[in-house]
């Protein structure tokens, strides 16, 4: 057992709450301050339940059983301690840090999630990236100033987010950039490494029934405790409010990448928060929306993000050479929907036909 597992069944033990501001009762109430946990009351039965604002979404921790409550808390703590750590800009937290000063030696859960992003960088020939940051700032989906960039400044900025300008020692876990500018970001993958760890706190406190929902990305723990799959309902890319089908899940993490997310329209042309790293651009892929589901949160959060820039053909293709490690949702522009067959009788649309992706085509 590692030492943070360790932590965590010691808080289990402790009963420890994570802050007294969430023990007092709070109804239903949306919490609106970045970092203010709202419980709801903890039952003598039934679920344990805690809301809360962090990395810029709402999040939604939920377990059964016996240890629920100290689960709950403990994940929250979680959250709240990875937010910190992993967010690009906040320069009290390790990464924000490192953004500032260029070179910095990591921590077990940066290292992690540094080691996992360069390997899929390389698996997804260069569809994920996580050293986009200075473009993100200069479309503005950092800090909200929103504008299309010229070509030129784009071009200036592209080799800020080259890879291969970032050294990185496994052992000593030293990063270092080779150019001034160059920031790291983890928004492509932190959601489902924040759920992954939770369903590992879980683990810890005996849970074997429980559910995360970090902005709409889902990470089951077992089945519900009436002993059938969770259901989880995927946004409808194109119809804000509706789902565009019910995904059945266990011990699995559903982790959606869309273009409606977050997005500004310029002359009647819209700009999302998915850049492709081979233009600067927004990807242009064909995709609208991208579920991807596996038992790795980390990982089906990345390929969430990769899949959607590759678009449908790569993304098949990379699915039919990896397919064992995850399955996906895809929807189209012209609102096709295609689902890859370990999915099947998974997946029940509400929008439409379905398209069936097979690994042999009979
Ligand atoms: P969301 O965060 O909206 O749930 P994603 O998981 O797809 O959706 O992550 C999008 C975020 O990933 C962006 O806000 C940005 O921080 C980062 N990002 C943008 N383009 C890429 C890319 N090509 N590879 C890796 N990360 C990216
Ligand atoms: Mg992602």
């Amino acid at each position: 057992m590692n030492t943070k597992v360790k932590k965590i069944v010691s808080l289990c033990a402790a009963g420890i709450a994570v802050g007294s501001m969430m023990l007092s009762g709070c109804g239903d109430r949306v919490p609106e301050d970045k970092g203010e946990p709202v419980v709801t009351e903890f039952q003598q039965e039934g679920p344990a339940e805690i809301s809360v604002f962090a990395m810029d979404t709402y999040m939604k921790v939920t377990a059964y059983g016996a240890q629920r409550e100290d689960a709950v808390n403990a994940a929250v703590e979680e959250i709240l301690r990875l937010d910190q750590l992993l967010s690009a800009g906040d320069e009290t937290g390790e990464v924000g840090m490192l953004n500032r000063t260029g070179s910095g030696t990591c921590s077990e859960d940066t290292a992690y999630l540094l080691e996992r992003s360069l390997e899929l960088h390389e698996q997804t020939e260069g569809a994920f990236n996580v050293m986009m940051y200075p473009l993100m700032e200069i479309w503005g989906f950092i800090g909200g100033n929103y504008a299309v960039p010229s070509q030129d400044t784009i071009d200036g900025l592209l080799p800020l987010a080259d890879l291969a300008k970032v050294s990185y020692d496994p052992r000593s876990k030293e990063v270092r950039f080779a150019e001034q500018g160059m920031k790291i970001d983890f928004g492509g993958i932190a959601k489902g490494y924040t759920s992954a760890r939770i369903m590992d706190i879980f683990d810890a406190c005996g849970i074997t029934s429980g559910i995360v929902n970090l902005g709409g990305n889902v990470q089951v723990k077992g089945k519900k405790p009436d002993g059938t799959n969770w259901r989880v309902g995927i946004q409808d890319p194109n119809q804000a409010g509706a789902y565009l089908g019910i995904l059945q899940l266990s011990d699995q993490a559903a982790i959606t990448s869309g273009g409606y997310e977050r997005f500004f329209e310029e002359n009647g042309i819209r700009y999302h928060h998915i850049l492709d790293p081979n233009t600067g651009r927004p990807a242009q892929s064909g995709l609208t929306s991208v579920t991807v589901v596996s038992a790795d949160g980390t990982l089906a959060d990345g390929l969430s993000t990769s899949l959607f820039v590759m678009g449908l053909e790569k993304a098949e293709a990379f699915w039919k050479a990896n397919g064992d490690m995850f399955d996906a949702v895809m929807v189209t522009d012209d609102g096709n929907i295609y689902v890859t067959e370990g999915l099947e009788g998974r997946f029940e649309s509400k929008a439409g036909d379905v398209h069936m992706i097979r690994r042999d085509p009979a």
